[in-house]
């Protein structure tokens, strides 16, 4: 107890009154001498004593009136009474235990006695208000307490209790805890749980509850076991207070880290989230959801040629412009890496789909300037669409649909967009499988080199030839480089593929020359990812070391793609490939970021001008324009030309006469393999290496 017990004294006799208050002062208690009842109860307006000692028999108003006029007021009839009675007055005895006294002490006084009789009223008071205080505190806390006993079994709950989880007292008293349990955690956390509390009879955490409404809330609970005397656990207490405020500024967070930080986008969580109360939503009103998953294309060797800096400035730029597509409501999120998502929450048209996907293709096709870069760049996308309830009616399902549907639209072509169908989910088995076996193909010697033979135009001799890669499948036969190349690059097999290569078609060049073939110039297409190795070019002049080849004999193709990122390395690699006498080629010219004024910083050789634009060179009077002028270009800064897809007379009239050095095309040999290309030399007149 802090402060010091106050006793009312209350006895008419004043001898024994102050003797009375003497001896409870040298017992370190304060003290009020009164004369009688009615003086007591009066002093009780000033304040009130923790206990009364009061005489039986007194006048104007005696104990017993003085006892019962307390125990009807409610702020005192809690105070003991220790009455003093008449020595062997039985009768007044029974009468102050009637009366509700908390004891007696016999007159003449025995000290002893009256001091024991005060000591244990004074711990029972101080016990008491022990419990008074646990019980404000558990009337009036803002967490909710539960009382169990040693199985589980409800005892005892406050208030807060049932405000948080719902339930009344008398709805839960004599239950077991079970029945607020969630479901959420399984064996092992129980197991864990109880282990906590058998061992040091306290367990903290997290913890998911059920409430009344059938909603789950978190909680974070501390559970103590109370002991009995013998040791033995007799009641658990739980205290728990509601995390669900908290959990809602941590939902908050989440929704920050709900947006992917580059574009500002939501993110592939909250755009499930989102997707799955779209869902909800329409199944109530049978209404109809969209999904369009949209990946760029080829964005990983951009990636990989241009750095990832410039790589995240350009999945901004998309960002940006397809948010601009979205004109009914709608999300766009970042699903990772460069594919996007959309959802179309009340669709009422399958065709709304179809008409934002063509927009968001129109607003990607105008060229993306990138920082650093003197070209502009170019990319597409394919996009897949998924309707809800049709093609799927779950988050999970949905997605799969519109990812087939997606790899659909890649396969297709690239840049266009497809709706799910039914089989499709077989087409994207395919590709699985594809890709399982294309990791295998490297081991199991399935891929083959063709050679596709280049002339020159002015002589029609044989100047060189192409490599071209081929995958011999055990069970799909030939499979060209159209279906795997992406795929390859994508995975990365492209890297130990690419290196194949270049092997291979040296060792053949040092077959061909050993069976007493003249030398030709073979060139060998590289990937941007292949180029990007740092070792690169110690890889290229190992592989010819140990080929014992000439290295002017091998051509290397790279595409203008190459020509774009750290402008620094790729010109130093360049350079050293240039210095060792190895010609350099520009691929597929005319279809990237065509810029002949950057490329020829770069000591390039040979120039090639695609097949696109070959293809209708006499039939087209722009793409006529443009491969005349690609000519007239190349020429001037020294370059040699190579027609790419020459298949008829009339292109390789076309382009000699605007001074075409060489041309590559059926019109003179497909590609073929090795054997085959070497019977081609022996027939063919073969240009005379004057070196
Ligand atoms: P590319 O470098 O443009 O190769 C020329 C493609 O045009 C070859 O297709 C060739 O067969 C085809 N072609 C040649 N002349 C004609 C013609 O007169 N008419 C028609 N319609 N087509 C003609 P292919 O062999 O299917 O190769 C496709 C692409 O695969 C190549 O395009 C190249 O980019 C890539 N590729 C091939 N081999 C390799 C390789 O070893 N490594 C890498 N990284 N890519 C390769
Ligand atoms: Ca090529
Ligand atoms: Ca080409």
């Amino acid at each position: 107890m802090t402060k010091q017990p106050l006793f009312f004294v209350v006895d008419d006799d004043s001898v024994t009154r102050l003797m009375l208050c003497r001896f409870l002062e040298q017992l370190g208690y304060a003290t009020l001498g009164l004369n009688n009842g009615k003086e007591a109860l009066a002093a009780l307006d000033n304040g009130l004593p923790d206990i009364v000692l009061m005489d039986a028999k007194m006048p104007v108003m005696n104990g017993f009136e003085t006892l019962a006029v307390m125990k009807s007021r409610p702020d005192t009839k809690n105070i003991p009474v220790l009455m003093i009675t008449g020595l062997n007055d039985d009768a007044s005895v029974d009468d102050a235990y009637g009366a509700g006294a908390a004891d007696f002490i016999p007159k003449p006084i025995h000290w002893a006695i009256l001091r024991n009789r005060v000591r244990y009223l004074l711990k029972d008071i101080e016990a008491e208000r022990k419990i008074n205080l646990a019980s404000i505190v558990f009337d009036n806390t803002s967490e909710g307490i539960v009382v169990t006993n040693s199985e589980g079994i409800i005892q005892s709950v406050n208030p807060a209790f049932s405000i948080i989880t719902g339930y009344f007292p008398e709805e839960v008293l004599g239950k077991s805890m079970n029945m607020v349990s969630s479901g959420r955690h399984n064996k092992a956390f129980y197991k864990k749980f109880w282990d906590s509390l058998m061992v040091s009879g306290r367990w903290q955490g997290e913890f998911w509850n059920r409430r009344k409404d059938g909603s789950v809330f978190p909680q974070w609970v501390t559970i103590s076991a109370v002991n009995g005397a013998d040791g033995k656990c007799t009641n658990y207490v739980g205290v728990f207070s509601d995390l669900s405020a908290l959990k809602e500024s941590e939902a908050n967070l989440l929704y920050l880290s709900g947006h992917d930080t580059l574009t500002d986008l939501p993110n592939r969580h909250l755009f499930q989230e989102r997707l799955a109360l779209a869902l909800t939503e329409a199944k109530e009103c049978n209404g109809r959801v969209g999904v369009m998953l949209l990946d760029l294309d080829r964005f990983k060797v951009v990636n990989e040629t241009l750095g990832h800096d410039k790589g995240d400035q350009l999945l901004v730029q998309v960002g940006k412009r397809l948010t601009k597509c979205l004109t009914q409501p709608a999300t766009l999120g970042r699903m990772g890496g460069d594919e996007f998502g959309v959802i179309l929450p009340r669709m009422k048209h399958s065709q709304d789909a179809a008409r934002i996907a063509q927009e968001m293709l129109e607003s990607l096709k105008k060229p993306f300037p990138i920082d650093g870069e003197e070209m502009e760049f170019f990319i597409g996308a394919s996009i897949g669409i998924g309707l809800a309830p049709s093609d799927g009616e779950d988050v999970k399902t949905l997605l799969k649909s519109a990812d087939a549907a997606m790899y659909h639209a890649k396969e297709q072509g690239r840049n266009n967009f497809q709706y799910y169908r039914d089989d499709l989910n077989t087409a994207s088995m395919a590709r699985m499988l594809m890709e399982s076996s294309l990791r295998s193909a490297l081991d199991k010697e399935e891929f083959v080199l063709y050679y596709q033979p280049q002339m020159d135009v002015a002589t029609g001799k044989l100047v060189g030839a192409e490599a071209l890669i081929r995958w011999q499948h055990s069970m799909q036969g030939l499979i060209a480089p159209g279906e795997f190349i992406t795929l390859a690059e994508e995975t990365g097999l492209i890297v130990p593929m690419g290196e194949w290569a270049l092997r291979t078609a040296c060792k053949q060049m040092k077959k061909w020359s050993k069976a007493g073939l003249p030398p030709i110039r073979v060139a060998v297409n590289l990937s941007g990812i292949q180029f990007k190795q740092p070792d690169f070019t110690d890889l290229v002049l190992k592989i010819i070391k140990e080929t014992g080849i000439k290295h002017r004999w091998l051509e290397l193709e790279l595409t203008e793609s190459i020509a774009m990122g750290d402008a620094e390395e790729t010109f130093r690699k360049l350079n050293t490939l240039s210095e060792y006498d190895i010609p350099l080629a520009i691929d597929d010219f005319g279809t990237g970021f065509s810029s002949l004024s950057y490329l020829k910083r770069f000591p390039f050789g040979t120039l090639k001008i695609d097949r696109s634009f070959v293809r209708n060179c006499t039939t087209d009077a722009e793409d006529a324009a443009l491969v005349r002028t690609i000519i007239g270009l190349a020429n001037s800064l020294g370059l040699t030309v190579i027609a790419e897809g020459v298949e008829e007379q009339d292109h390789l009239e076309f382009l000699r006469e605007h001074g075409c050095k060489e041309i590559q095309g059926y019109l003179y040999g497909r590609p073929m393999p090795a054997k085959d290309f070497a019977t081609f030399i022996k027939n063919n007149p073969v240009m005379k290496d004057e070196n």
